[in-house]
């Protein structure tokens, strides 16, 4: 059964509950969360429905409806627990387009009932299809920890300050900023702790100063941007920072390597944009990035840059953020877990170790231009001592050019190496080998970017996981010798 949640109205006609047995007397009791009155149609009522029909919440109405009976209401449940009176029911909802859902029987219904978390202005509905309903328990159960019982108290006061707010601010990203300090700042505390008076006055201040800010013009219509780390691409993996970033942001310019899943996480109204670069092929220009943060922040949006891993590690977050700067540009920079560290974590392999590493150096596989790196500036005699890790990022196709620089720069021959694709991803691929291995023959790597390589005594340490194992032609010799 394929679902799409939406909220009905029990402002007409009311519900029919059809059944009078436990049952229904269940399905009665969830619909006077929200309705006033419930029609239930049955011969005799059970002693809940009684009591129900007492205070005048539930009317009962003759059993086997028919059409007429049917017609027009919101939501029809049928509960008689007997199977040919619920079909016969379903059918006739049906073929009047009214909504019907018959317990456990999802082949009659056309509206599954959700698990409810109440919190009066505020519902959250779950629904798992049918498919799993104590799941949806679970999730109910979680959720009821997770809200603030005071929630629907907040909603309620915020409605009542809506139509201020409008009139204060127009429509826009303004608007949608004061209700975020209302929200995340000090007037949503005071009222969720039973402070309406104090929440009210935080709101009228928040109310004044964001009408004088508007009205003070060009300064305060001037957007921000957020250098987000977007993290290796499990959504877990992000920050609580990134995920209020995304949740705020009008725009989000995102790269190739940033997951699907942390997409997700945006703002329902932000607008998605790929600049997305591969290796090779820059779909955007860095030049022309930055000057579409910088033209989106001007026009007062936030403007979110999601960035695969940590901005300021191999992205050109230091680029963009020069950019801003120049242009005045209020800039916010959220960290990320790099890659590098990810791949590390995966493994249960320490980049630095008391006894096998002191050091861990970054390096990108790649120059400007797509070569293979001279390694130049970096003390390559210094790092083949041992007690160092070297992360190579980039370095896909670069690989066996990297190891043989390092083997000619004094690294040992049979030094453990490490290759982890797609870190943290559902695919992620480690494969072990050596630096001479890797120097002699990548291609038996199979590797496929996005991959780092982990080369130092750590990546010999005993890892986590499936690793499968590439050895070097000599030490498959040694090995079966
Ligand atoms: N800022 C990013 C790095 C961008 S450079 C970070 O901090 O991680 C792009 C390189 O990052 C890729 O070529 C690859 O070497 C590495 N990379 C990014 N995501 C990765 C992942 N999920 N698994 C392995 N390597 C990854």
């Amino acid at each position: 059964m394929r679902t799409f949640p939406i909220f009905l109205s029990f402002d007409g006609k009311p519900p029919l509950v059809v059944g009078g047995g436990a049952l229904a007397a269940i399905k009665t009791r969830l619909l006077l969360k929200r309705a006033e009155r419930v029609d239930v149609a049955a011969d005799a009522l059970g002693s809940e429905l009684s009591q129900f029909a007492g205070e005048g919440r539930v009317v009962q109405q003759p059993s086997r409806p028919g059409v007429d009976q049917i017609r027009g209401r919101p939501l029809v449940i049928s509960a008689t627990e007997d199977e040919a009176e619920d079909a016969r029911i379903a059918e006739i909802a049906r073929a009047l387009g009214v909504p019907v859902n018959v317990p456990d029987r999802p082949a009659l219904c056309t509206a599954a009932l959700a698990a409810i978390v109440d919190r009066g202005e505020v519902t959250v509905a779950i629904g798992t299809a049918a498919a799993a309903p104590v799941l949806a328990q679970r999730l109910r159960a979680w959720l009821e920890n997770e809200l603030h019982p005071r929630l629907g108290d907040l909603a309620a006061l915020a409605g009542q300050f809506r139509d201020r707010v409008a009139a204060a601010l127009p429509e826009g990203p303004g608007r949608r900023r004061l209700w975020e300090r209302i929200f995340d700042g000090p007037a949503a505390r005071a009222m969720l702790h039973g402070d309406e008076v104090t929440a009210r006055k935080l709101i009228d201040g928040e109310i004044a100063s964001a009408a004088s800010a508007e009205n003070d013009g060009a300064q305060s219509q001037q957007g921000r941007v957020l250098l987000v780390g977007a993290g290796p691409g499990d959504p877990e993996l992000l920050t609580m920072k990134a995920i209020r970033a995304l949740k705020a942001a009008d725009v989000v310019f995102y790269d190739k390597l940033v997951g699907d899943g942390v997409l997700e996480l945006a703002r329902r109204e932000a607008e998605l944009i790929s600049v997305g670069k591969a290796k090779g092929a820059h779909s955007v220009p860095q030049a022309q990035i930055n000057a579409l943060l910088v033209a989106r922040a001007k026009a007062g949006e936030t403007v979110v840059r999601l960035k695969g891993g940590d901005p300021f590690i191999f992205g050109r977050g230091g680029e963009e953020l020069d950019a801003l700067r120049t242009e005045a540009i209020a800039v916010e920079v959220i960290p990320g877990v790099t890659a590098g560290a990810a791949a590390a974590a995966s493994l249960q392999i320490p980049l630095t170790h008391r006894d096998v590493s002191h050091t861990v150096t970054f390096v990108s596989g790649h120059e400007a231009g797509g070569k293979a790196p001279s390694f130049e500036h970096l003390d390559l005699r210094a790092l083949a001592s041992g007690n160092n890790t070297l992360v190579v990022y980039m370095g896909v196709t670069t690989g066996a050019v990297i190891a043989q620089r390092l083997l000619d720069a004094g690294f040992r021959d049979g030094l453990p190496v490490m290759a982890v694709e797609n870190a943290s991803r559902p695919d992620e691929r480690r494969v072990a080998t050596t630096i001479s291995a890797l120097a002699n023959d990548a291609e038996r790597l199979g590797l496929n970017s996005p991959a780092v390589l982990i080369f130092g005594e750590v990546a010999g340490l005993p890892a986590a996981g499936a690793v499968e194992t590439i050895l070097a032609h000599e030490e498959v010799v040694r090995a079966y010798a």
